[in-house]
C-alpha cells in the first residue's frame, strides 16, 4: 500500500499525530537529560557520592516493593517517588509508581509516569503490552498514543542517546550511529581501534545471529544501545559510580566492562574478551526482550563468554576454542570436582556469582563449548526458546539435543573436558605456558590491544618492533587483548618465523619476526 500523503489524512488522525507528536517531543527531551542530574549543595556530586546514593535507592526500592506486596500502595507510592528523587534517570521507580497509581485507582496519573519511565528508557514492548498490573492505565488516551507511537518513541530514544553521548563524552571521543546494529558507539579510542571494534561486532551479530539468536535474523525495531570504549579515566569514574570503590581497588579483580540492559549501555576497556563478552549481552538481552523471556544466569554468562575466545574462519565462521577458562575448569575439576551440570543451571544468580564465580563462569562456558563442537549449539537455543515454559533450567533440552539422559552427558562431558589442551594464559599477572617468545615485553595496553613494552631487544629492534607498538595479529590473526595474544602465541614453537601485525599510531604494519625460546 501506498503511504498516505499528510494532507488527505483523516482529521481525527491529523489531531491524534499531533499530541502523539507531543509525546514524542516529551520523550525526545526526557531521553537527552543527562544521568548524572545528581547535584549536592549545587556542585556536582562526586562518583563516590553517587555510588552511595544508588545504594541508598535500592534499599528504599526494598522497601517500596514490601510495602507493595502488603497492598499498602499509598506507602508504596510515597517510597517509589523517593526512590525517584534519588534516582533521576532510571526508569525502573518510575515504572513502579505506575503501577502502584494503577493500584491506586489513579490509572491517568499512572499513565504519565508510565510515559516518564518510557523517558527513561523503558522501551520493553512486551512488558509494556503483557504485564498485568498495570491494570486501568492500558484503558488511557496516553497509552493508547504510546503503542500507536512506539516506533517514534525507539527513534527519540535513538536521537536521545546520541545527543546524550556527545554532550557527556567530549572532547576526544568520537561518536556515530550504526543503524543496522542498532548501536551508538562513543569511542576514546584510536580511530583503527574503533573500527576494528565496528567490525568485531559486525562479525559476532552475523555469526550469533545466524547460529544461535535466529529469532533475531527478522528487524523489530529493537531500542538502539550506548556503546561506550571510554577513556581509563572516564572507566574508573563509570566503575566507581556504579560498582563503588572496590571495582578500581584490586588491579587483577578490577571490572573490565559491563551491559546493563536497563540502562541500554555497554561499556568496555578493550576492544578485546571483555568487548566480545558484552557485546553478545546486548544480542542475547534483545532475543530475550523479544521473546519476553528471561534466561538463567548460566546461559546468560555461558553464552556470552563463550565468545570471548573465538578463531575466525572463512566466511564469517567463528570457532569458540579452549581457553584460560577451561584450564580453571581442568583444574577445578581434579582439585575439588565440579558440580553437575544440573546443579549448576538450576544455581540462584547470587549463588552463581558469589561463590567461586570464576569456576561457574568456566564451567557454564564450557558447556556450550561442548554443544557447539557437537554442532548442537543452534539447536540447543532454539528447542530452549521453545520450551522456556517447560523448563527453564535448560536441562531438558541440553537431554533432547544430545539425545541421553543428564547424568551420561555429565560423565561425557568430564571425559571430554580432561582431553582439552592447557591453553597458554595470563594468570596473577604472570604469562603462563608459553615456549615461544617475540623477543620484547608485551603490556596488557589501554585497551585498543597488547603493547610492546618500552625495552626492545635489539632482535626485535632488527625485526621493526618499536616500544609502544600496538600488537594487532600473529599471521593475521587478531590479537585484541594480552590474553589472546598469549593464547595465540602459545600454539607456536622457538624458531618459528611469524608475521607480526602491527599498529604505529596511524600506520598498519606486518613485520615478520622470529620467535626465540621464552624464558
Ligand atoms: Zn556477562
Amino acid at each position: 500500500m501506498p503511504s498516505m500523503p499528510q494532507r488527505t489524512m483523516p482529521v481525527h488522525a491529523r489531531r491524534l499525530i499531533r499530541s502523539m507528536l507531543a509525546a514524542a517531543v516529551v520523550a525526545a527531551g526526557l531521553f537527552a537529560l543527562p544521568p548524572a542530574l545528581a547535584q549536592q549543595d549545587g556542585r556536582p556530586a562526586t562518583p563516590r557520592e553517587l555510588h552511595e546514593r544508588r545504594q541508598e535507592a535500592q534499599e528504599i526500592q526494598r522497601r517500596a516493593k514490601e510495602a507493595f506486596s502488603e497492598r499498602d500502595f499509598e506507602r508504596a507510592e510515597r517510597l517509589f517517588r523517593r526512590q525517584a528523587e534519588l534516582d533521576t534517570a532510571g526508569f525502573v521507580p518510575r515504572y513502579n509508581l505506575a503501577v502502584t497509581l494503577a493500584s491506586l485507582g489513579r490509572p491517568d496519573e499512572g499513565a504519565e509516569m508510565l510515559a516518564e519511565a518510557i523517558g527513561r528508557g523503558f522501551l520493553d514492548r512486551r512488558q509494556l503490552e503483557g504485564d498485568p498490573s498495570l491494570g486501568a492505565i492500558r484503558e488511557t488516551e496516553l497509552y493508547a498514543e504510546i503503542v500507536e507511537n512506539w516506533d517514534r518513541i525507539i527513534e527519540a530514544h535513538a536521537e536521545g542517546v546520541e545527543q546524550h553521548l556527545r554532550r557527556k563524552y567530549r572532547p576526544g571521543y568520537t561518536v556515530k550511529r550504526d543503524d543496522d546494529l542498532r548501536i551508538i558507539i562513543a569511542s576514546a579510542f584510536h580511530p583503527i581501534a574503533t573500527e576494528q571494534a565496528v567490525e568485531e561486532m559486525r562479525r559476532l551479530a552475523d555469526w550469533g545471529v545466524r547460529e544461535i539468536f535466529t529469532d533475531l535474523a527478522e528487524d523489530d525495531n529493537d531500542p538502539f544501545v550506548a556503546v561506550v570504549l571510554p577513556t581509563e579515566r572516564d572507566f574508573a569514574i563509570w566503575a566507581m559510580e556504579r560498582y563503588g570503590p572496590q571495582a578500581v581497588a584490586g588491579e587483577f579483580q578490577r571490572i573490565g566492562g559491563a551491559y546493563s540492559n536497563d540502562e541500554k549501555k555497554l561499556v568496555s576497556m578493550d576492544i578485546g574478551s571483555t568487548f566480545r563478552h558484552e557485546f553478545f549481552h546486548v544480542l542475547h538481552w534483545r532475543s530475550n526482550d523479544r521473546l519476553g523471556q528471561r534466561h538463567p544466569v548460566w546461559i546468560q554468562e555461558g553464552l556470552c563468554s563463550l565468545v570471548e575466545d573465538i578463531d575466525e574462519g572463512p566466511g564469517g565462521t567463528i570457532t569458540p576454542t579452549p581457553s584460560w577458562r577451561t584450564n580453571i575448569l581442568k583444574r577445578r575439576l581434579s582439585a575439588a570436582g565440579l558440580p553437575t551440570i544440573a546443579e549448576l543451571a538450576n544455581m540462584p544468580r547470587q549463588h552463581f556469582t558469589g561463590r567461586a564465580p570464576l569456576a561457574n563462569y568456566a564451567h557454564a562456558r564450557a558447556i556450550f563449548l561442548y554443544l557447539h563442537e557437537r554442532g548442537e549449539l543452534g539447536a540447543f537455543y532454539a528447542d530452549y526458546i521453545d520450551r522456556y515454559d517447560e523448563d527453564r533450567s535448560g536441562v531438558a533440552s541440553i537431554e533432547r539435543v544430545l539425545d541421553a539422559d543428564i547424568e551420561q552427558i555429565d560423565r561425557d562431558f568430564k571425559n571430554w573436558l580432561r582431553t582439552l589442551p592447557d591453553v597458554a594464559e595470563v594468570r596473577d599477572g604472570r604469562i603462563r605456558g608459553l615456549q615461544a617468545s617475540i623477543g620484547v615485553e608485551v603490556d596488557p595496553g589501554e585497551g585498543e590491544g597488547p603493547v610492546v613494552g618500552r625495552s626492545v631487544s635489539r632482535q626485535a629492534r632488527n625485526a621493526g618492533l618499536r616500544p609502544r607498538d600496538v600488537i594487532v595479529s600473529i599471521d593475521g590473526s587478531p590479537t585484541r587483548d594480552l590474553s589472546e595474544f598469549v593464547r595465540r602465541l602459545g600454539d607456536y614453537h622457538p624458531g618459528r618465523r611469524i608475521s607480526l601485525g602491527v599498529r604505529r599510531r596511524d600506520e598498519m604494519m606486518e613485520l615478520p619476526v622470529v620467535l626465540s625460546p621464552a624464558r
